[in-house]
C-alpha cells in the first residue's frame, strides 16, 4: 500500500448490487464479485487503495443470520489494523439488522465501517449501485482537517444520505431511497459535495476497541394488532428457550388490557423473560407513563425500548444475552444508548429528529 493512500477494505456479502439477470427465467442471481469490479471501473480513479474480501458464495441478505455477522465482524477485526476504513457491500432486505448487529459488536470503534448496496445491479444501465458504492467508499476514506476520519462509526449509506446504522430502517421495496433513520438526524448528506453534520455524528475516542461478537438467537419478535388471540401470544410467550421478546406495541407503547394478555406478559417475566416495549410507529417514542394501559406495562416490568427500531432493539438483546449478562442487567443495559441506538432524552417532537419531511 502506498504511504499516505487511505487504504479501505471492501467486504462484499452479496445482495442485488452484485447480481446478474439469469437471461433466460429474467431472475436475479448472485454473480462473481468481478463482475462488479468490472462493472464499477471506477473504483480505480478514487485514489485510495481497496481490497476487496467476498463471502463465497455470496449470499441474498434474507439468508444472513448471526453466523454471518460473527463471519463479517471477524473479517472486520482481523483486518482492522490493516485498513482505514470498511466497506460492507450487503442485501438491502435484512442490511439494518446486520448494520444494527455490527454497531453492538464495535465497542470503541475509530475507523467507519460503511454499509451499502443497492436496488438494482450494478450491470444495469440505471443501476444506483455504482453511485452508493462509490460514494460509500469516499465517506470511508473521508479525513478531517486533523486527520481524523470523518465518521468513525458503523453507518449506512443509500442515495444520498449516511445514516447511523442502528438508527436505519428498509422502507421502500422498489424506490431508491430504500433506507431512513427516521429518529436521528442523517449523517451526511451527498449532494455535489459531501456534507457532514459534525454535531450528530459520535466519536468513542479514549474507549479502547472490544470486539464481543456472540449473539444469542433466543429471542423473538411480537407485534400486536387488534383482535391478536391468547393463543399466539402464548405460543410466542410460552417458548421454553426464549429470553428476551421484542414487543412492538400501539403509538406511545400502548396495549391492550386484557387480563389474560397481562396475564401472559406477567408469567414470562417471571420466568426471566427480558420484554422490550418498541412502537409500531416509524417516528416518535415509547413512553409507558403517557397512557394507563403503558403504565401498566411498566409495572409488569417491561423496558422501554424509547425511539429505538426493531431491528436495533432486537439485535441488542442478541447481543446482551450473548454476552451471557444476567437478566437484570440485560434490562439495565436495553436501557442505555450503548452505540447512538436510542435516545434518552427526547425533544418536545417526542423523538431524536425532528419530525421527518418525507421526500416523495
Ligand atoms: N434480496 C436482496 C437482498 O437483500 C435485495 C437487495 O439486495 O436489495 O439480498
Amino acid at each position: 500500500m502506498a504511504e499516505n493512500r487511505v487504504s479501505i477494505l471492501l467486504v462484499y456479502t452479496g445482495g442485488t448490487i452484485g447480481m446478474v439477470e439469469n437471461p433466460s427465467t429474467g431472475v436475479l442471481e448472485p454473480f462473481d464479485f468481478n463482475y462488479l469490479k468490472d462493472n464499477v471501473p471506477e473504483l480505480r480513479r478514487l485514489g485510495c487503495d481497496i481490497s476487496i474480501v467476498e463471502f463465497n458464495p455470496p449470499l441474498d441478505s434474507s439468508a444472513i443470520t448471526p453466523e454471518e455477522w460473527v463471519r463479517l465482524a471477524s473479517i472486520i477485526e482481523e483486518n482492522y489494523q490493516l485498513y482505514d476504513g470498511f466497506v460492507i457491500l450487503h442485501g438491502t432486505d435484512t442490511m439494518a439488522y446486520t448494520a444494527s448487529a455490527l454497531s453492538f459488536v464495535f465497542e470503541g470503534l475509530d475507523k467507519p465501517i460503511v454499509f451499502t448496496g443497492s436496488q438494482l445491479p450494478v450491470g444495469k444501465l440505471r443501476t444506483d449501485g455504482k453511485e452508493n458504492l462509490i460514494t460509500a467508499i469516499e465517506i470511508a476514506a473521508a479525513r478531517d482537517d486533523r486527520g481524523r476520519p470523518r465518521v468513525p462509526e458503523v453507518s449506512l449509506f443509500f442515495e444520498n444520505y449516511l445514516m447511523r446504522g442502528n438508527r436505519t430502517s428498509k422502507i421502500s421495496a422498489d424506490q431508491f431511497s430504500a433506507f431512513e433513520s427516521f429518529n436521528y438526524p442523517h449523517l451526511a448528506y451527498a449532494g455535489i459535495d459531501i456534507r457532514y453534520h459534525e454535531r450528530s455524528i459520535s466519536r468513542s475516542e479514549g474507549i479502547p476497541l472490544a470486539v464481543n461478537k456472540t449473539f444469542d438467537p433466543h429471542v423473538a419478535i411480537l407485534k400486536l394488532f387488534p383482535g391478536i388471540t391468547r393463543e399466539v401470544v402464548e405460543a410466542i410467550l410460552g417458548i421454553p428457550t426464549l429470553k428476551g421478546v421484542v414487543l412492538e406495541t400501539f403509538g406511545s407503547g400502548n396495549a391492550p388490557m386484557t387480563p389474560w394478555f397481562l396475564e401472559a406478559l406477567r408469567e414470562a417475566v417471571a420466568r426471566d423473560i427480558v420484554i422490550v416495549n418498541v412502537t409500531q410507529c416509524v417516528t416518535g417514542y415509547v413512553e409507558m407513563q403517557r397512557y394507563e394501559t403503558g403504565l401498566l406495562l411498566q409495572e409488569i416490568g417491561l423496558i422501554s425500548g424509547r425511539d429505538c427500531t426493531t431491528e436495533s432493539a432486537l439485535t441488542k438483546l442478541m447481543y446482551l444475552l450473548g454476552r451471557g449478562y444476567s437478566t437484570e442487567e440485560v434490562k439495565r443495559q436495553m436501557g442505555l444508548s450503548l452505540r447512538g441506538e436510542l435516545t434518552l432524552e427526547p425533544s418536545d417532537e417526542g423523538g431524536g429528529r425532528e419530525p421527518l419531511i418525507y421526500r416523495h
